[in-house]
């Protein structure tokens, strides 16, 4: 057993349903066999477990540990590609960087940047876009699974209008997402996702063939993108002969409580409709939305209707793995937008990068928020004394001021500590 000393910070009543920060300064939390056990004032936590080892984590915030829910593994060396709009960005950035991932040594290499990426940035949960190639799939599910993280991810798949040596069959598609889904899907913290790419670069046959995997495959989750771009939602529904973007996963059953899809910059009524119906979630990715000039998110919108939101980073079109700087970025948006935007406070930003990714992904009962019973999944945020952000955290008026100076002035160099089920999974020094 080992207690934690600390301030904590986490939204367990959803902000957006009416709760607030929940802010205890110098509580304990009890953490045995990766579960916090006891959760209460430091004093009381104490007296029931004299002779437990106590770590102090008073000079800095404890949060829970941050779940994305989009973000590309072949990206990572594909951060920071400006000046693109979204297909143009595919064909000259991206998508040669994800044909590389063809050779296990690099996919090799490239995995284990993309897990100290998540790592370092405080992630503990993340939905993945994989690769197209099954063989740096495996790659990923090994190494995540050496690492600890809680990764959901899956084969992508696309039939038509990108590089030749990306596309597949459908039957291959479903072939080989089914055999890794049988190697890894309930291995430790791992899962499957189904993950048709985006419906632009799927003929109608190759969502049917996702669908039968994603019926097939026990408890299966299913990403893919939606919305992202206008030309890129034009030409969709050209496609699929004026089937709403939205509808064309709907029609191949891809579409329900276990599905996130990305983006959703540009939905109709009737989509959101049809979203919220089905509860799947959207996975809101701001600073990629900004980098590409994708538009803005109509997140007034999608809380009118009841559409589940998370957030995502989406490397390599968002700027990078941190999702302090992903809320900033919601902020920024739902500001920029005026009238039509949501007024954000800190609580929002951290639900969006805890509890709602958490709830999303259906871990809603085991993280997302610090409280006995749950998994210690955690983010320990602890910024040099003389930093702004330090300077800003001492200094500030409250808790919730304090976390707005968190998600303001954050980056991975401030996190300190990240454990995943009561393993501690980066330390201070690295
Ligand atoms: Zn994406």
């Amino acid at each position: 057993m080992t207690i934690y000393r600390a301030t904590v910070l986490d939204t367990p009543v959803d902000p957006f349903g009416g709760g607030t920060l929940r802010a205890e300064s110098d509580i304990a939390l009890a953490v045995r066999d990766g579960q916090i056990t006891a959760r209460g004032p430091f004093a009381d936590v104490r007296a029931a477990t004299p002779d437990d080892e106590v770590l102090d984590l008073r000079d800095g915030v404890l949060l829970p540990g941050f779940v994305d829910t989009h973000v590309h593994f072949p990206q990572v060396r594909a951060i920071g590609a400006l000046g693109m709009p979204l297909l143009d960005w595919l064909e000259h950035s991206a998508l040669p960087e994800e044909a590389r991932l063809h050779e296990t040594g690099y996919a090799q290499s490239v995995a284990t940047e993309f897990l100290h990426g998540l790592t370092r940035a405080g992630t503990t949960s993340a939905l993945v876009f994989g690769s197209h190639f099954a063989s740096a799939v495996d790659v990923l599910f090994t190494q995540a699974e050496q690492v600890g993280l809680r990764v959901t991810s899956g084969l992508v798949v696309s039939d038509r209008l990108l590089r030749a040596d990306l596309l597949t069959t459908p039957e291959r598609a479903y072939d080989e997402s089914v055999a890794l889904a049988s190697r890894w899907q309930g291995h430790e913290r791992i899962r499957y996702a189904v993950t048709p790419r985006f419906s632009y670069s799927c003929s109608a046959d190759l969502l049917e063939a996702c669908g039968a995997a994603y019926k097939d495959i026990d408890d299966a989750w299913c990403t893919s993108h939606v919305n992202e771009n206008l030309t890129e939602v034009a030409e969709v529904t050209k496609l699929f002969g004026g089937t709403s973007y939205v509808g064309t996963y709907q029609d191949h059953g891809l579409l329900d409580t276990h599905t996130i899809l990305a983006h959703n910059v540009h939905p109709t009524d009737a989509e959101l409709d049809m979203l919220s119906a089905s509860r799947a979630a959207v996975a809101h990715c701001p600073t990629s939305n900004a980098s590409l000039g994708s538009g803005m998110f109509p997140l007034a919108a999608h809380l009118h209707h009841g559409v589940r939101v998370a957030m995502g980073t989406d490397v390599g079109g968002g700027t990078g793995f941190s999702m302090l700087k992903e809320g900033l970025q919601a902020y920024f948006i739902q500001s920029l937008l005026g009238a039509q935007g949501v007024s954000l406070t800190p609580a929002h930003l951290l639900h969006l990068a805890t509890t709602a990714g958490a709830d999303a992904l259906g871990l809603r009962d085991q993280v997302g928020e610090l409280s006995a019973g749950k998994r210690f999944d955690a983010v320990f945020v602890a910024p040099a004394a003389d930093s702004p952000l330090g300077v800003g955290i001492r200094h500030a008026a409250g808790p919730d001021d304090a976390l707005a100076k968190i998600f303001a002035m954050g980056t991975p160099a401030d996190i300190g500590r990240v454990w995943v089920d009561g393993k501690q999974i980066k330390h201070d020094t690295w």
